[in-house]
């Protein structure tokens, strides 16, 4: 597979075109930005974690019937994808209530959550992500009543493979972000799930093993991400 020109570069990832025009190449690097990119820094190694860690939680979706961009991994930090046009929606499912939903609710952080959450934001840097509802969808025409229908679903879906399977590494799915794009008149699962896009807490001690450590400057960023890594990706080879 051969690399060809630089289409985008992002916060965490730079996108490459490649010699088959439906696959583009994924370089995940070790840059971390929070707050919209008010807070910048570098979480070292972040870059092949997060490749490896999705690649085993694509595969895994994959095989339990949610389809993914996901080709196959070419190196510590390349991955190989079907190349999508995004929609404009980040989807976040939450399990425990967290982040924005503590800030949002006066909950307080850790609160079990029955029925998962699911929240959509508009997916845009300018205007910050705000949170937005299925009428702000259709208005904005990111996608039609159909393909946000197979959005939740999905979503529902994702998080039913997730949330167990890493319960039985140790890890509670406290809450994740996921993006997904059209490619060949269907829709799939894109971007990333790492540490960078889950809250991931011990599931004894509570600790939490994400970029909260960074956004939050809790320290022991970079051991954080290791750790999931040894429990998800080691496990996994
Ligand atoms: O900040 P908030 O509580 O809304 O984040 C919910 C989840 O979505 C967290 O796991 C966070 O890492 C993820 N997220 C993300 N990218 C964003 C916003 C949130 O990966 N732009």
């Amino acid at each position: 597979m051969e690399q060809r020109e630089k289409l985008y570069e992002g916060k965490a990832k730079i996108v490459y075109s490649t010699d088959k025009p439906g696959l583009i190449i994924q370089y995940f690097k070790d840059d971390a930005t929070a707050f919209n990119a008010l807070k910048r820094g570098t979480i070292v190694g972040k870059g092949v974690i997060n490749n490896r860690m999705s690649s085993v939680l694509f595969t895994l979706l994959g095989k339990r019937g949610v389809p993914t961009h996901f080709v196959q991994t070419l190196s510590d930090r390349e991955m190989l994808c079907r190349r999508l046009d995004i929609i404009k929606i980040e989807t976040i499912v939450r399990n425990v209530v967290a982040g924005s939903l503590a800030k949002r609710t006066g909950l307080e952080e850790g609160t079990p959550i029955k029925q998962p959450v699911l929240e959509l934001y508009y997916k845009s840097d300018p205007l910050g992500d705000p949170m937005i509802n299925d009428d702000h969808v259709r208005m904005l025409k990111l996608g039609t009543p159909k393909e946000l229908a197979w959005v939740r679903r999905t979503a529902h879906t994702i998080n039913g493979v997730l949330k167990p399977y890493l319960a039985r590494k140790g890890l509670i799915l406290v809450d994740f972000k996921l993006e997904f794009g059209r490619s060949g008149g269907r829709l799939l699962l894109g971007d990333e799930i790492s540490p960078d896009t889950c809250r991931l807490w011990d599931a004894r001690t509570k600790e939490k093993l994400d970029k909260d450590r960074f956004r939050r400057d809790l320290g022991g960023v970079e051991e954080a991400y290791e750790e999931v890594y040894r429990r998800v990706v080691g496990a996994a080879s």
